[in-house]
């Protein structure tokens, strides 16, 4: 039977237990999981896409459904040119949908096999992005709750050498 494959996009600036979450629960519907960081020169990132990339394979490694990868361009044609044409995105608040909509509806127009499927957010979750996680951290707050620990500790790192220079 053909490999169902999917694509998870984002900027993953870092990774944390909302994403993953999404991942492990898209694993229940797919045979295989591609997790792809975007190269965004528009948007501002606290991470290196090496250091994103490094920080989602050490938090996946138990998951060898799981690849990392990054892309440049149209994610249509990254995510087609995979054989997967099913893109796994995340819904928090009402404040997602708008943008959200536009963009599967762009895609689905540019690519009418390309198919983007919405996952809600868990309960604990809802709240959590990786700007907060970095304004919480930048600040020295507490994040082990919402981060694996080797993102932790990057933070804290990046923060702690941040107020060195
Ligand atoms: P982008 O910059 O493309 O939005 P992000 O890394 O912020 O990339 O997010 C990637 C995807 O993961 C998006 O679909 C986003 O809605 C989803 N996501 C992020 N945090 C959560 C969360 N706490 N719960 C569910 N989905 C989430």
């Amino acid at each position: 039977m053909k490999k169902r494959i999917a694509v998870y996009p984002g900027s993953f600036d870092p990774i944390t237990n909302g994403h993953l979450d999404i991942i492990l629960r898209s694993l229940q519907i797919f045979d295989e999981l591609i997790v792809a960081v975007a190269h965004n020169v528009a948007k501002k990132s606290l991470f290196s896409i090496e250091e994103r990339l490094a920080l989602i394979r050490e938090t996946v490694t138990a998951y060898p459904q799981v690849r990392v990868d990054t892309f440049h361009g149209l994610l249509v044609d990254y995510v087609c040119e995979r054989g997967a044409c099913v893109v796994i995105r995340g819904l928090r608040a009402v404040s997602d949908f708008e943008n959200e909509f536009q963009l599967a509806q762009m895609n689905h127009s540019m690519n009418p096999r390309f198919e983007t499927l919405f996952m809600m957010t868990s309960v604990p979750y809802g709240y959590l992005s990786s700007s907060i996680i970095k304004e919480v951290a930048s600040l020295g707050g507490n994040i082990e709750d919402f981060v694996p620990p080797g993102v932790r500790i990057a933070l804290e790192k990046k923060f702690s050498d941040q107020q060195q220079d």
